[in-house]
C-alpha cells in the first residue's frame, strides 16, 4: 500500500482524450502537410471556442501568457497597468515586457480577485489600464472594474487564464473587458497542450493582434509591426477539438472531486475553502485551502510535508508573489499588499483533476485533518 501511494498523486492530471481519438484528429494533417501558420484544425478549432464561449471575436495563441503580452502590445498602451500581485508570473510578466509599469492592488479575502475598494485610490494620470485575474476561477467584480474604468477611460485586459467555462449571470467571462485572455496549457481546465485564446470586441484590435502573432507581417513583402511568433500549431489545435468534445464531462467529474473536498473540509476550524459565488457557474479548476495554523493546529508547511510523506503533491498555489520576485529587485512594496501576502502564506490547493479518484479525496483528506487537532 505505502509503495503504490507513493507519488501516485500529483496535484494535477493533464486532461487527454484516448490515443484513437487524437490519431483519427491528426491523419487530416498528414494528408494535408500543413503544420502550423493557421491551418485548418486552428481554424476549426477557433470556431468551435467562439460557439462554446458565445463570442464573436477570438484569437488562437501558442500559449496564454503570448495572448497578454500581445493584447496589451496591439492596445499600444504607455504607463501604469494596475494589477494584483496574487496571481501567476504570467500576469505581472506581460506588463513588464511591453515596458510599462505594473501597479499592485491588493486582493480581498472572500474570492481572492482585485480588492475593487482599494482600486480607485491607485488611479494615476500615468495609469492606463487594468489587468485583473480570475483567481481560481473565481470570477471579478466585473461590474465595478467596468464602472471605474469607464469614468477614467482605462482599458481592461482581464487574466482568464482559470476561468474555462466559467459563466457569470449566464455569460462566459470571456464576454468581459476589452480583451479576455485565456490558457490552454496542459495544466487547465481545458488544454490544448500548450496554448491560448484571446477574446475581445473590437475587430480592428483583432486585426492588429493578428499581426503580432506572425510577426507583424502585414502583406508578403510588407512587415510594420515588431511582433512575437505565437501562432498555435495544427497539433496543438487537434489536441482542443479532442478535448473540447469532453470538456463538459471533465468539468462535472471535477465538481464530484469538489463535492467530496467539501463535504470532509467544510466548516473544520482553521480552514477557509473557495468561496461559492452568486451568480457565477464555476468550473472546479482549483480546490485552495487556506490555513489558520493557531486555529488549525498546523501550518501549511507542515500539511505540505505530511503529504509528501504519503506521495501527495499539493502546491503553494500562488507563493511567492509576483512584486517579490527577485528579477524585480524590491521595486515593488509589498506592505501595499497585506491581503494578498496573508494568502501567499498559508493557501494550498489540492490535488484535484477530473479522475482523480474519490477514496484518494478521502485519504487526501485524513491526512490534512490528522495534521490538525481534529
Ligand atoms: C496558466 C496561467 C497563465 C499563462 O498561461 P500559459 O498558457 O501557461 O502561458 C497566465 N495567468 C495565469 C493566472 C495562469 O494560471
Amino acid at each position: 500500500m505505502e509503495i503504490f501511494m507513493k507519488n501516485n498523486i500529483l496535484v494535477t492530471r493533464s486532461s487527454m482524450p484516448l490515443m484513437e481519438e487524437y490519431v483519427d484528429e491528426i491523419k487530416d494533417i498528414w494528408d494535408s502537410h500543413w503544420l502550423t501558420n493557421m491551418g485548418a484544425k486552428h481554424k476549426e478549432l477557433q470556431k468551435e471556442l467562439q460557439e462554446y464561449f458565445g463570442v464573436e471575436h477570438m484569437d488562437l495563441f501558442t500559449n496564454g501568457h503570448m495572448a497578454l503580452e500581445l493584447s496589451l502590445q496591439a492596445l499600444n498602451l504607455q504607463g501604469e497597468v494596475i494589477t494584483t500581485p496574487f496571481t501567476f508570473a504570467s500576469t505581472t510578466h506581460a506588463i513588464v515586457r511591453n515596458g510599462l509599469t505594473p501597479v499592485f492592488c491588493d486582493i480581498n479575502p472572500v474570492d481572492f480577485t482585485m480588492d475593487v475598494e482599494k482600486l480607485e485610490s491607485l488611479i494615476t494620470d500615468k495609469t492606463c489600464a487594468i489587468m485583473p485575474v480570475h483567481v481560481y476561477g473565481n470570477v471579478c467584480n466585473v461590474e465595478e472594474i467596468e464602472r471605474i474604468a469607464k469614468k477614467y477611460e482605462l482599458k481592461v485586459i482581464y487574466d482568464a487564464a482559470h476561468t474555462f467555462g466559467v459563466k457569470y449571470k449566464g455569460m462566459s467571462t470571456a464576454a468581459f473587458g476589452d480583451v479576455s485572455c485565456f490558457s490552454f496549457h496542459a495544466t487547465k481546465v481545458f488544454n490544448t497542450i500548450e496554448g491560448g485564446a484571446a477574446c475581445f470586441k473590437d475587430e480592428e484590435f483583432g486585426l492588429e493582434l493578428y499581426r503580432l502573432k506572425n510577426f507583424g507581417i502585414r502583406g508578403p513583402e510588407r512587415v510594420d509591426a515588431v511582433g512575437a511568433n505565437a501562432k498555435m500549431n495544427e497539433f496543438c489545435a487537434a489536441m482542443g477539438l479532442c478535448n473540447l468534445r469532453h470538456v463538459d464531462e471533465e468539468i462535472a467529474k471535477r465538481k464530484k472531486v469538489v463535492e467530496r473536498y467539501r463535504e470532509r473540509l467544510d466548516g473544520v476550524e482553521g480552514l477557509q475553502l473557495n468561496p461559492i459565488q452568486k451568480d457565477v457557474e464555476p468550473n472546479y479548476a482549483y480546490f485552495p485551502v487556506i490555513f489558520t495554523p493557531k486555529l488549525f493546529g498546523a501550518t501549511r508547511s507542515e500539511v505540505v510535508d505530511a503529504l509528501a510523506e504519503k506521495g501527495i503533491g499539493a502546491r503553494k498555489y500562488f507563493y511567492p508573489l509576483t512584486n517579490t520576485f527577485e528579477c524585480f529587485h524590491n521595486a515593488f512594496d509589498v506592505d501595499k499588499t497585506p491581503v494578498a501576502l496573508h494568502m501567499s502564506r498559508n493557501v494550498l490547493t489540492l490535488p484535484l483533476y477530473a479522475d482523480l479518484a474519490l477514496k484518494d479525496v478521502d485519504v487526501i483528506c485524513d491526512t490534512v485533518l490528522e495534521c490538525g487537532k481534529q
